[in-house]
């Protein structure tokens, strides 16, 4: 399927690696220009030359920075070759916060995870939705977190952080913006086969005292399709929700989990 999208530019944040490469790749392979950001700059760069090589004829331009911070924002939009503001589709990422229990995190870590998983994913909006408006199109994918519909408890931060702009992109989504061609939907992770997760594996086997081939061994059995999303499946979604046949898919949050949730709805 064509999904209509050749030559608009993305931004697409956290995508030296994980989920945000995998909607990178998806969307480079629909013919579209990605404006990549991460904060190191080599594995940037490695995912960018691979995308080059893999989508000749498409425009990547990576931008080593910190997108949470407002001069990684800026110097997103000055960078030289790329659109400036004038963003066709924004997939808003970053990592995600730390695990912990409540008692540990004080106001910065609570303002340092809002930063991040909130107020970053509503700054790129507010840049970029107006122009999207004059031009008629544009696609706006927030990757959060199975834990929006799911809490899980040691991920406090996560889930307070991500609630918020879920609750934000609700009330956005149905604000007109669809009646001029703009879409804003939420995609929720479920477990994916992603350094991150891969960290908290480690983490969740020093801490049980199981090996890590153990924890996955348990997660996977959690999960009806039996095993861990691959970030070419996500990216894959991420495309389709950017693609002009999902105009009609706003204000939704899109669940990829394997059939992990529980829940009819
Ligand atoms: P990942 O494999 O660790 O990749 C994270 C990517 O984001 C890297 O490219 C990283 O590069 C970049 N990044 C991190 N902080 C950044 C910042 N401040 N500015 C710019 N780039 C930044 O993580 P992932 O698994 O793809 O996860 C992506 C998001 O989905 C996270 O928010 C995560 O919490 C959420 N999530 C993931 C899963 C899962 O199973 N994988 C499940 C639920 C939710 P640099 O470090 O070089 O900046």
């Amino acid at each position: 399927m064509d999904l209509g999208i050749k030559g608009k530019w993305a931004l697409v944040g956290g995508s030296s690696k994980g989920l945000g490469l995998g909607c990178a790749q998806a969307l480079a392979a629909e013919g579209v220009n990605v404006v990549m950001i991460a904060r190191g700059a080599e594995a940037l760069q490695a995912a960018a030359a691979g995308i080059r090589e893999a989508c000749p004829g498409v425009q990547v331009l990576p931008v080593a920075a910190d997108i949470t911070t407002p001069a990684g924002r800026e110097a997103v939009f000055g960078a030289a070759g790329g659109p400036g503001k004038a963003f066709d589709i924004v997939v808003t990422n970053a990592g995600g916060p730390p695990p912990g229990d409540f008692r540990q995190w004080d106001r910065d870590a609570w303002i340092a995870a809002l930063d991040a998983n909130m107020l970053t994913p509503i700054e790129l909006i507010k840049a970029t939705i107006d122009g999207m408006a004059e031009r008629g199109f544009g696609r706006v994918v927030n990757i959060t977190s199975s834990a929006v519909k799911a809490p899980i408890d040691i991920l406090g931060l996560s889930n307070g952080a991500r609630t918020g702009l879920t609750g934000f992109v609700a009330g956005l989504s149905r604000s007109g913006l669809a009646a001029r061609g703009i879409t804003i939907n939420n995609l929720l992770p479920g477990k994916f086969d992603t350094d991150r997760l891969k960290g908290t594996i480690a983490g969740t086997a020093t801490k049980s005292g199981l090996s890590e081939e153990q924890v996955r061994a348990q997660q996977v059995a959690q999960i009806p399709a039996r095993r861990y999303g691959h970030p070419a499946e996500f990216g894959s979604i991420c495309a389709f929700l950017c693609s002009a046949q999902a105009a009609y898919i706003n204000g939704q949050n899109i669940l990829a989990d394997g059939g992990a949730y529980p829940g009819t709805f």
